[in-house]
């Protein structure tokens, strides 16, 4: 451990920082997973999951899965479709990729729409394909991390139903930052991930989604043991476990952040990551910086500022670090173009400030035009 002694504020789209109550959960006690402790533990975590939600639980399940986001993500590909499904994967930036990428692994007819990243995902090619196409699934993520830009689901979740088409959204970055609304979305299943905007450490994902959805899943072939869903709703349904030793402190962890926005409440959450996402935004363009794509509909999750001319992110980077700062780069075609801040998770106004004023000093020491 270096002289930080491990205390970062962490700026970046996931791992977040967390609450100290949260952190007390998780360390707080040591409970096995075949007990009753633990089935109420995860009956509470459906409770409220569906509750924060919306979601009725006559309609709606879930499960929570160890691992992180993709665990998730890898759990619907290889249990919801089946082989002989036809996949169409959008792709507007780096996470709708890797969607196309673990489809193409387990369902041979995967077919990848790929845009250039950040562009407005092509609705009216959508419904053309749609139209003259057999397809069986979408795939999509919510907000797409890696150019923080919302992607349309609500419109692919309208075309999905007049077309009889089932849905998968990734909203792994989105969840309790963006509203999303399954029913209203016609999403079919929808994953998320513990390290993000729920506040927690990393290490869980959830799968929410229509109940009648993952009934099906129990006539599907197991195409991946660890990480079959239908195994894991069993479990969840039947016995209130999980099917193979969870991470339980996380579960625990889990519990708590899920009570804490309960306790919140849904809407007082979501405004304050849309306050925190405006404030960062605002201070960025004051100092004469630039948004990525500033003009399209860009999520709470993550800020996608434009590196100033001359400066390089390494650089950035280790400055940022040396105050205690984490933050991201650009990935793929946006390496060395970007920089990505978020504000999700347990960070404040007053974080959302120091994070301004340690730009502004870093940026003016290097010269760069501030205004
Ligand atoms: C973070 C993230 C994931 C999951 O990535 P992991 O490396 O498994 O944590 C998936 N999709 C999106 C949109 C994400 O932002």
């Amino acid at each position: 451990m270096d002289e930080y002694s491990g205390r970062y504020r962490l700026m970046c789209p996931g791992p977040v920082n967390v609450s100290q109550r949260v952190m007390d959960a998780m360390t707080g006690s040591e409970i096995g997973h075949r007990e009753s402790e633990f089935s109420a533990l995860l009956k509470n975590i459906r409770r409220n999951c569906l509750k924060v939600m919306n979601l009725p639980e006559a309609s709606f399940a879930m499960v929570v899965i160890t691992g992180s986001g993709s665990a998730a993500n890898e759990a619907v590909i290889c249990s919801a479709i089946r082989p002989e499904e036809t996949v169409l994967s959008l792709v507007t930036g780096e996470f709708g990729r890797r969607l196309g990428e673990i489809s193409a692994i387990y369902n041979p007819k995967t077919v990848v729409h790929a845009q250039d990243w950040g562009t407005p995902l092509d609705i009216a090619w959508v419904e053309d394909y749609l139209a003259s196409h057999h397809v069986d699934w979408i795939t999509m993520v919510h907000d797409e991390t890696s150019t923080g830009e919302l992607q349309p689901v609500k419109e692919v979740g309208a075309i999905c139903k007049k077309y009889g088409v089932k849905l998968f959204v990734d909203a792994v970055s989105s969840f309790m930052v963006d509203p999303l609304d399954l029913a209203e979305c016609n999403i079919t299943f929808m994953s998320t991930s513990s390290g993000k905007a729920l506040g927690m450490s990393p290490g869980l994902s959830l799968v929410v989604g229509r109940k009648d959805a993952f009934e099906a899943l129990r006539q599907y072939p197991v195409r991946n043991y660890y990480l079959s869903l239908a195994r894991h709703y069993d479990f969840f349904t039947q016995k209130l476990q999980t099917p193979n030793t969870p991470a339980i402190a996380l579960f625990i962890a889990l519990n708590e952040a899920l009570n804490m926005i309960a306790e919140e409440g849904v809407v007082q959450r979501l405004q304050f990551q849309a306050l925190k996402a405006e404030r960062f935004r605002r201070g960025i363009q004051t100092m004469g910086l630039s948004l990525l794509h500033a003009d399209h509909v860009l999520s709470n999750a993550v800020s996608t500022v434009v590196l100033p001319d001359g400066v390089r992110f390494a650089d950035l980077r280790e400055s940022l670090r040396a105050r205690n700062f984490i933050v991201y780069g650009g990935k793929g075609p946006l390496a060395d173009k970007i920089f990505q801040v978020s504000t999700m998770g347990h960070v404040g106004i007053e974080d959302v400030d120091a994070l301004l004023s340690a730009l502004r000093d870093i940026l003016s020491e290097q010269q760069h035009s501030v205004a």
